[in-house]
């Protein structure tokens, strides 16, 4: 099926123009041979789920987009002793599967509780929150290899996952059109709380497990006063989440920055900083905008940047430019974008 859409419509920042073509794909058979059908004819392609974490271009995008809304839990075999494997179809959309596993009593996914987006998009950034990431959880992926052509299971430890990065982040293209993942079944309780923030809300010492359904609905409250959980009517939520990923540096770059800045140990002699707290002693504060747009750095969250009505892509890759420049002039850190940009010829 072909259908000529505004991208805007199809994305949760609301910005972006038409795809040249947009095929929907809502069994996996159709997944697969539309890709295939797709990649035979050489032209542009990019793969879309719930468009939570891309910016699409004011022109649209000069290509195919292929939209997945395949859907499908499934327990599979495997696993040792107390756990359960799903299998997860790619677009099934990935806070519903959390809800379905909470409800079940089955512990790994309750953190990333209210991410919004489609399951087949949680690996390519190994989605992450409140002390939890996807890669500790997700034990395979079937992927349509766009090289290859073939349809492969591939096992999570042979991708890469890192901080908001995976294979797939560095270039494998292709499509996932499912996911498996191990789950803990003891007692409905939840893995050990990890992120402070959640064990506070939670008013338990970190490391403790509660019950998951106690983590989830947590999550969710949290998430909600940041506007990081989808809601029609707070337009704090109109955007791609975290606009910046935190930025890793090297530990004597780390200790020239004030003493006030937070950092977290990363991988070997590396330190990941705080890019919000980056932002705001850059002197940006919440609801920032540019004069005469309709972009701004969300009221309640400075990472988020969203669409106060009628913003284009213009406006939020101008503001997110902004902001880069004023924290590389202060702390001369260059933060990175988290979502993909679709659309844009630099
Ligand atoms: C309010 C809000 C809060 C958010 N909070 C978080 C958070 O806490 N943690 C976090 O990690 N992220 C967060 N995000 C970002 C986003 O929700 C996740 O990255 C999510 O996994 C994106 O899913 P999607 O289906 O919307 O992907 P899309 O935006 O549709 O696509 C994102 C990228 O993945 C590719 N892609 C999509 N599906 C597939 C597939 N099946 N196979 C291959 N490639 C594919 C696309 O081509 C594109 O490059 C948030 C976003 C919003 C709007």
């Amino acid at each position: 099926m072909t259908v000529p859409t505004r991208l805007s419509e199809l994305t949760t920042l609301r910005v972006g123009g038409p795809a040249r073509e947009l095929f929907e794909a809502a069994n996996p058979r159709e997944l697969v041979d539309t890709a295939l059908e797709v990649w035979s004819g050489g032209e542009e392609w990019f793969a879309l789920g719930g468009g939570s974490n891309v910016v699409v271009g004011d022109d649209g995008f000069d290509g195919t987009v292929i939209r997945i809304l395949t859907r499908g839990i499934d327990r599979i075999d495997g696993g040792g002793p107390s756990t359960v494997r799903l299998r997860v179809q790619a677009g099934e959309p990935w806070d519903e599967v959390v809800a379905y596993t909470v409800e079940k009593g089955l512990a790994g996914l309750e953190a990333l509780s209210g991410i919004p987006g489609s399951s087949g998009a949680a690996p390519i950034q190994n989605i992450g929150a409140y002390g939890q990431e996807l890669s500790g959880s997700l034990v395979a992926v079937e992927f349509l290899d766009y090289i290859t052509g073939s349809l492969e299971h591939i096992p999570a430890q042979e991708l890469g996952f890192g901080y908001r990065t995976s294979e797939f982040k560095r270039g494998r293209l292709g499509i996932v059109v499912s996911i498996d993942v191990e789950l803990a079944d003891e007692a409905a309780l939840s893995k050990p709380v990890a992120y402070p923030q959640l064990a506070e809300a939670l008013d338990v010492e970190l490391g403790a497990r509660v019950p998951v359904a106690r983590v989830r609905d947590a999550v969710l409250a949290l998430r909600r006063s940041k506007g990081m959980v989808l809601d029609a009517t707070d337009r704090d939520t109109a955007s791609a989440g975290s606009f910046f990923t935190n930025p890793i540096v090297g530990e004597i770059f780390a200790s020239e920055l004030p003493a006030a800045a937070p950092r977290w140990p990363g991988d070997e002699d590396r330190v990941k900083l705080s890019a919000a707290w980056l932002i705001e002693n850059a002197g940006i504060r919440r609801g920032f905008s540019l004069p005469g747009s309709r972009a701004a750095i969300s009221s309640k969250h400075t990472l988020a940047i969203v669409n106060t009505g009628g913003a284009t892509a213009a406006d939020v890759t101008e503001l997110a430019r902004f902001v880069q420049e004023r924290v590389r002039n202060q702390y001369g850190v260059t933060l990175h974008p988290e979502p993909v940009y679709v659309g844009f010829s630099d």
